[in-house]
């Protein structure tokens, strides 16, 4: 490829218009089904039709006990840390990289969080997760980061052996697995989101799932008060008595968003082995190529790929700044590429640096600085994002994008100096 970079000129690689990915495929069932439930029903108080359905689907699809749905993924981690118990007094570490809704539920409910770095996979860091416990330690919670499971089975033994709760935020990851055991099904509960871009998306919404009916009474009791909470508890629970009011928040579903995700749920493994495949084929063309580092899965572990996250090595381009590098590939038509902005190392943002202006508890609680965590600032910082695609029919495209990484690679030397 002789041609100039287009950042310098050139001809760029990709000339046609966006969007290059769009999030969740939507067809005339999808269409249908919404409006079967448009016709059907738009406020369900109870456990009953779409909720119903869509909650023994995912309890199904997970082999678990209990799944409640509720308004998104940040309302289904708030009901979630709640049903714990988490509180005042309690310290509960959480990774330093994952997007800041996985944390802030737990500064409305007085617990207090403890960030803690990654590993180079970009997941918690189970030796970092160990040096941090303390006697107030109550709970860990991990994020499966870009669909890529975290290392569970470490992880567990950590909590295990200290007695700790272990707590997933799947929201990237519906439908990934380790030795066929899907994330969400590792520790007491999970908590997913189902916005938009997610791999299971309802555009809003999100849920929880427990084997355990404490939790699961209690998540009800969090932010699904009157009927459910009425039709769900057992009568002689010493917890009926709240019944009415619960603790009086409402995370309810939309029934239209129930029923789109009920939609996706059943489409859910097509999509993935879908992406499986391309995120196969991107690595290993990508893995080529100078500068580029792709994820690797250890042996039995499955993705769900709501993003491929690359490592950019500057190192192995003479020194070419990460930013110029990503400016080369947008100006070759990679719109899609991305660095990823607002998902970043929490003790980047002012809330965990500064939290006593929002939240007047926490002045002598919490307080990060930038370069706290080092390994999480340095793959965030080096981190270039694609879509998976998951259909045949992009991957004309995909070759398209694999030839800009390639054009970007071989002629670095002109963004040099
Ligand atoms: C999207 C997301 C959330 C929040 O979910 P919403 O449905 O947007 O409230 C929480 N944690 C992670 C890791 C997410 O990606």
């Amino acid at each position: 490829m002789n041609s100039p970079l287009a950042l310098l000129g050139g001809e760029p690689v990709i000339t046609h218009a966006g969007p290059h990915f769009s999030w969740p495929p939507l067809d005339e069932q999808s269409e249908a089904a919404v409006v079967r439930q448009l016709q059907d029903n738009i406020s369900i108080y109870d456990r009953s039709g779409v909720i119903e359905r869509l909650e023994d689907e995912l309890c199904e699809y997970h082999g678990v006990t209990h799944a409640v749905l509720t308004s998104s993924g940040t309302a289904a981690l708030h009901s979630m840390y709640a049903a714990c118990g988490l509180g005042p007094g309690d310290e509960v570490i959480v990774p330093a990289y994952t997007f800041f809704a996985t944390v802030t539920p737990l500064l409305h409910l007085g617990a207090v969080p403890v960030l803690a770095d990654c590993d180079e996979s970009g997941n918690l860091d189970s030796k970092d997760v160990a040096q941090r416990i303390t006697e107030r330690t109550k709970a860990v919670v991990v994020t499966h980061m870009w669909g890529v499971p975290a290392a569970m089975q470490a992880l567990k033994a950590i909590t295990d052996e200290h007695g700790l709760m272990l707590l997933e935020d799947a929201s990237h990851a519906h439908g990934a697995s380790i030795d066929g055991q899907r994330v969400g099904t590792f520790g007491r509960a999970a908590a997913f989101s189902m916005n938009g871009p997610k791999p299971l998306s309802a555009g809003e919404g999100g849920f929880v799932l427990t084997d355990d009916d404490e939790i699961y009474y209690r998540v009800l009791l969090h932010g699904q008060y009157n009927k459910r909470c009425r039709s769900e508890l057992p009568r002689d629970h010493p917890l009926y008595e709240y019944a009415v009011t619960g603790m009086g928040l409402k995370f309810r579903i939309h029934p239209l968003a129930a029923a789109l995700a009920l939609d996706q749920l059943g489409r859910l493994d097509h999509y993935l082995t879908g992406r499986a495949t391309t995120a196969a084929y991107l690595c290993e063309r990508l893995s080529e190529l100078p500068g580029v580092i792709v994820p690797e899965l250890p042996l039995g572990v499955r993705a769900s790929w709501y993003g491929l996250p690359l490592q950019y090595a500057m190192n192995e381009l003479d020194g070419l700044p990460v930013e110029r590098f990503h400016q080369a590939l947008q100006a070759e038509g990679c719109r899609e590429v991305d660095r990823p902005g607002s998902t970043c190392p929490l003790n980047w943002l002012p809330l965990f640096q500064r939290p006593e202006t929002l939240f007047p508890g926490y002045a002598d609680k919490m307080s990060y600085s930038p370069g706290d965590f080092p390994n999480a600032e340095a793959i965030h910082r080096n981190t270039l994002k694609l879509p998976v695609w998951h259909r045949e029919e992009d991957m004309p495209l995909v070759d398209k994008y694999i030839n800009a990484f390639r054009k970007v690679t071989e002629n670095y030397r002109d963004l040099l100096g």
